[in-house]
Formats: C-alpha cells, structure tokens, sequence
C-alpha cells in the first residue's frame, strides 16, 4: 500500500489570495480587526498556527485562542463559500489528468496533508472542480499545532482505514514550500517538492527533497516519481 499526501496551495489549486481573504474577513468580524494579516507570510504554515499569530499579536490570549478556533473556522468557511466561487480557484496545471490516473493505479490511498481546516480544505477544492472525496486520508491545518504532527495523524487514519501498518516508509508527501518538505522528512515520509506555488525550485532544492519537479503537467513523470 502507498499513501500519497497532498498539499491544496500551490500544489493541487492556485487560490488567488482567496483563502487569506475569508480568514481576513472572518477575523474583522468575530474581533474587530486582522491583525498584521497584510504583513503576515502563511506560505506552508496551517491555520491553527496562522490564525494564533495573528490574534496573538492582538494581544488575545492563547487560552481564549484556542476556545474560540471552532468559531474561527467556521467563519472561515462560511466566507470562503462565497469567496472561492467569486475568486475562481483553479486546479495546477496537471491536476486534472494526474488525480484519475492516480486513483487507478493498484493499491495506492490518495489523501490530503493540508493547512487548511477540515472545513474550508473541501470547499476550496470544491470550487476548483476536485471531488475532495477522492481523498480517503486527510490531515487537516486544524488536526495539530504545526505542520510537522500532520504526518502522524494521516497515518493513524490510514492505519483504521487499512486495519494494516502505516508509517512514512509507505507515504509520499507532495507540496510546494520548504514547510512540507521539513513535514515530510519529520514524518520519515518521501518528499516530493513542486515548484508551482511561490517557492522556485533552486529555494527548493535547498531543503533536499527526496524528488523535485516543476509542476505536475507531464503525467507519466510524475506518476513514477510518485508510484516508482
Ligand atoms: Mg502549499
């Protein structure tokens, strides 16, 4: 068996700025304010860490952080179900020949490792035509407090999916910034890094993925690359 882990941003959709504008207005209306949400880099962290730093610096406490994160995301959704229809995510180049291919292929379990809550990974999909159903294993930027504990929480799901072992000698992790190679290599994962988001591939290479491709557009490759 070999759990393939996707990344959403910049690896399986382009959101255009989508996905900061709903956190943007969700925060302007549950606290008033954003934050530094303009200043603020979210390339590779998930929303737990995104949404404390932000509120932190308004000086929230983390205490009432995270009592109010079910809130948070739920708001989040709530303004990306109209925001990701409005600013048209689209799938990467590739995308849409690769996920067919990928879920025929023999004993291969497709999941997500995202930043995105377990709310919003779904609707951004959705809106970039992906069936997140297809995805049978997923860990969610709402399932653990950095990127790095994702890992572990796929192959726990993966393992009551299975009923067999699962661990990173038979997980691929695929996405675009040093934080989901760092998360793949502390998830003892295969890492697969994709120049399609904001990162190039020489920022890439410095973090040494095990693979290193510069978009998913030429399927053959990338199926070996994924299942070879
Ligand atoms: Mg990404």
């Amino acid at each position: 068996m070999r759990l393939i882990l996707f990344d959403i941003d910049g690896t399986l959709i382009r959101s255009h700025g989508a996905g900061r504008l709903a956190l943007q207005q969700a925060l302007e209306e549950l606290f008033g304010s954003a934050g530094p949400i303009d200043n603020y880099r979210m390339g590779g962290k998930i929303d737990f860490q995104i949404i404390s730093d932000l509120l932190s610096a308004m000086n929230i406490s983390q205490q009432e952080i995270e009592k109010k994160l079910p809130e948070v995301y739920a708001k989040m959704a709530e303004k990306g179900s109209k925001i990701f229809w409005e600013k048209q995510i689209t799938p990467c180049s590739g995308v849409e020949s690769l996920l067919p291919k990928l879920r025929q292929a023999d004993n291969v379990i497709l999941g997500l490792l995202t930043g995105n809550s377990s709310l919003t990974a779904p609707l951004k999909l959705n809106a970039a035509g992906i069936n997140p159903e297809q995805f049978r294993v997923c860990a969610y930027g709402s399932d653990g407090k950095n990127r790095n504990e994702l890992p572990f929480v796929a192959y726990k799901r993966a393992e009551l999916l299975t009923g067999g072992k699962v661990d990173g000698k038979n997980t691929v992790i695929i996405g675009d910034t040093p934080a989901d190679i760092i998360c793949a290599k502390a998830g003892q994962a295969t890492s697969v890094a994709v120049a399609s988001g904001w990162h190039s591939s020489n920022t890439l290479q410095q973090y040494q993925p095990n693979h290193l491709l510069e978009n998913l557009t030429n399927t053959e490759h990338v199926l070996e690359v994924l299942l070879g």
